[in-house]
This record gives C-alpha cells, structure tokens and sequence, in this order.
C-alpha cells in the first residue's frame, strides 16, 4: 500500500512514516517509480514501533527491537526490561498508597504510618 494509506492505517502523519524510514526503523520498499510501498509486515512492526514509543523507547532503541543483528541489542533489551520493572514497582507503590488514601481518616499524612511511608 502506498504511504498515504499506512499513516492512515497508524494513525501518525506522512512526515513521520518518512523520517520512520530514513532513520532506517521501518524501512518501506520502494515501487518503480520511487514510492514507498508498505506491506502487512511494514504495518506490523510499525505497530511495534508506536507500542515501544508508548512506553518510553527512543527511535534507536526501536530500531534495534526490530532489527535482530544490530550491535548491542540483547544489553539494550536487558535494560529495558529492568527498566520496565522499576517501573511497575514504583507505580504498584503508588497504587496501593493511592487505595489506601482513599479511605485514610486521619487528618495529617505524618499522623498516618502507611501515609509516612510513601515517597
Ligand atoms: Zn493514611
């Protein structure tokens, strides 16, 4: 399909599917006459890309995820997924205390031990 219709498809402007290309993440074919040509595959890894934009990934980081031979990979993947857990904790912190506050009575957070605890 041509790029009118993929950014269509992602939802993101045509701008941003071409420097998506030219900084070699997803990289469309090329038809005769020099248009970009996005296939099923394209559509999915651009679905990719959008879902690792969408939880804190930069476009090289991105680019590595989808392109299994490039230098560095396996470390930068290891730290991402420490990262991811970090932050899971944090924001389980931050569930319960929010729960909690909720229904917390008392009337000061220095009065309130689970309160204290929190930050
Ligand atoms: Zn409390």
């Amino acid at each position: 399909m041509r790029i009118g219709e993929a950014a269509a498809a992602i939802g993101v402007p045509e701008h941003v599917l071409r420097h998506w290309d030219a900084e070699g993440v997803v990289v469309a074919d090329r038809l005769s006459s020099g248009h970009r040509d996005y296939t099923e595959e394209h559509l999915q890894r651009l679905r990719v890309l959008r879902a690792c934009q969408g939880i804190g990934m930069s476009l090289p980081q991105i680019r590595q995820v989808l392109h299994r031979h490039e230098a560095g990979r396996e470390e930068m993947l290891r730290e991402q997924l420490l990262r991811l857990r970090r932050q899971r904790a944090d924001l389980e912190r931050a569930e319960a205390f929010l729960a909690h506050v909720v229904g917390c009575e008392h009337d000061l957070l220095t009065r309130c031990p689970r309160c204290s605890a929190y930050g």
